[in-house]
Parts: C-alpha cells; sequence; structure tokens
C-alpha cells in the first residue's frame, strides 16, 4: 500500500524544506531547523510529461 503523495512543506521564514515524513516525528507542524510554525505546502519536484501545445 502506497500512498505515494509525499508532501514538502516550506518555512515561511527560513524558506527549509520539511517532507511530511519529517513532520511525523513531531506533534506540531514546524519546521525542523528554525522551530518555526508557519509552513507552506510546495509541490514536489515531480517531472511530468507534458504534451505541448
Ligand atoms: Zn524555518
Amino acid at each position: 500500500m502506497s500512498s505515494g503523495g509525499e508532501i514538502i512543506y516550506e518555512c515561511v521564514r527560513c524558506s527549509h524544506r520539511v517532507s511530511s515524513e519529517e513532520l511525523r516525528l513531531y506533534d506540531d507542524v514546524r519546521c525542523t531547523r528554525c522551530g518555526y510554525k508557519v509552513l507552506k505546502k510546495t509541490r514536489p519536484p515531480i517531472v511530468k510529461r507534458v504534451k505541448a501545445e
């Protein structure tokens, strides 16, 4: 069983990126570097093939 969708969060203060895997180690969603609690979701760097128009 694979969820297949790891979410990457980015700290709005220091721009450190934290994966949802790392956040599972904590009770709170917070930056693992500076401890700031405001993170925004970013898309993981998945390369998709898109048909050119
Ligand atoms: Zn941070």
